[in-house]
């Protein structure tokens, strides 16, 4: 049980900020998520007291920064129990470290008629690399059917692989349905049959234990501000082969350990290969500093909290006629829309009442041919979120039945 009451404290915007004069409720967290005080803290820190570059200097402030900078790197790897710290690569959020897999992976062992695997409720940052990879080299994307409530399913994986595919790159949580994917079966399967498994963890790593040697994942992406951190900093895991077998898509200072003339280039091992240039050191400080606040928490008690505003959320929206959801069985974010009122209308009606939910199409573009609706409301939940604010939140669904008036009366 998480004391919530305690928790909210701990964070400043949930203390006296508003919207439209109300006190913010926060349910955009799909987006980006709040920031407690430590991780505040912990950048200004660096910022004010020892604000000098990573692995570049021999006097002790500049150790001082590597050694917070690799503590972080520990964390994380402790955080989501990879085998080596090397598997940790810093990268600018999920979005830079899918690219990183697609070009610096994909492009160097795909090869014309090769198969890529993935789903039509995929974010833009797991598909478009792909496209692109895939129209470089020739290879083919595919999509794995997703069942009848939108959810992925080992089944429905099986009939999409043939002796072709290479790589299946999908989302452990997707960020419109919000359904968990069974990476471990699917991983199992793909491995059998010599098949790369690319997780985007963007919307799972942030609310769930994850063990990337449970699951076997190949490679995983996620993002720091989604999960407490600052925005700007993200991770790229990759089982150590891989990572050596991956080729940096940015090089430069930092990520060799000879070069000459002549152009001949002696790369790091990784994950110091990936790392070219000055890293956003005060985003890595900070992240070490929310997986700390978060692992405190405990990753299990997130879970069971955000799965039971979510049961109370979907209970409540379903006694009104006036709401239509597109995922009632999921665990993630819930989807939906009121009936007859344009998304983006009806998110400014919630803004009016100092409610933040997002309305659109959530950068996954290609997901409206599955549930034939162009746009949609979703609120996401954090663990600092409460019932209270679900109760305010259906309030205003309601007016939205009478949406004019609740929005100019
Ligand atoms: N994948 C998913 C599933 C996401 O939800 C997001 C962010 N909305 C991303 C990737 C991209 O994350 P970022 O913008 O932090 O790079």
């Amino acid at each position: 049980m998480l004391d919530v009451e305690s928790i909210r404290k701990d964070f400043p915007m949930l203390n006296g900020k508003t919207m439209h004069d109300h006190p913010l409720i926060y349910l955009d967290n799909g987006a980006t998520t709040l920031k407690p005080q430590a991780v505040i803290d912990a950048v200004c820190d660096y910022l004010t007291h020892y604000s000098g570059n990573a692995h570049r200097g021999d006097y002790d402030l500049s150790h001082e920064v590597d050694e917070r900078f690799e503590d972080a790197r520990r964390l994380i790897k402790d955080f989501i129990n990879a085998a080596r710290v090397e598997e940790i690569v810093f990268t600018s959020g999920s979005t830079d470290s899918l690219n990183m897999i697609a070009y610096g992976y994909g492009l160097n062992h795909l090869q014309a008629g090769d198969e890529i695997l993935l789903t039509v409720a995929e974010h833009a940052s797991n598909t478009l690399p792909w496209f692109d990879v895939a129209n470089k080299v020739g290879a083919i994307v595919h999509y794995i059917d997703l069942d009848e409530t939108g959810s992925l399913t080992l089944e429905n994986v099986k009939k999409a692989v043939t002796e072709k595919t290479k790589i299946i790159a999908i989302a452990e949580v997707t960020n419109v349905l919000g359904y968990d994917a069974p990476m471990k079966e699917i991983c199992n399967y793909a491995h059998e049959r010599e098949i790369i498994v690319v997780a985007d963890g963007a919307q799972s790593v942030p609310h769930q234990v994850t063990d990337v040697q449970a699951s076997g994942v190949d490679f995983l992406a996620f993002s720091g501000h989604k999960m407490c951190g600052p925005t700007g900093v993200g991770i790229m895991y990759g089982k150590y082969d891989l990572l050596c077998e991956t080729k940096p898509t940015r090089l430069g200072g930092g990520s060799n350990s000879r070069y000459n003339s002549c152009g001949v280039v002696t790369l790091k091992n990784p994950p110091y290969k990936f790392e070219a240039g000055t890293p956003n050191i005060e985003g890595v400080i900070g992240l070490g500093a929310a997986v700390e606040y978060l692992s405190k928490i405990g990753m299990d008690n997130i879970c069971a909290h955000e799965k039971e505003l979510r049961q109370y959320c979907i209970k409540k929206m379903q006694e009104l006629d006036n709401v239509e959801i597109y995922n009632v069985h999921s665990d993630g974010a819930v989807a939906f829309n009121i009936k007859g009122v344009f998304s983006q209308d009806a998110a400014s009606l919630f803004n009016t009442y100092g409610i933040a939910v997002r309305a659109g199409q959530h950068c996954a573009k290609i997901l409206d041919e599955f549930l034939n609706v162009s746009t949609t409301l979703r609120v996401s939940f954090y663990f600092y979120n409460t019932k209270e604010e679900i109760d305010q939140f259906i309030e205003v669904c309601k007016k939205g039945d009478d949406f004019l008036d609740a929005f100019f009366g």
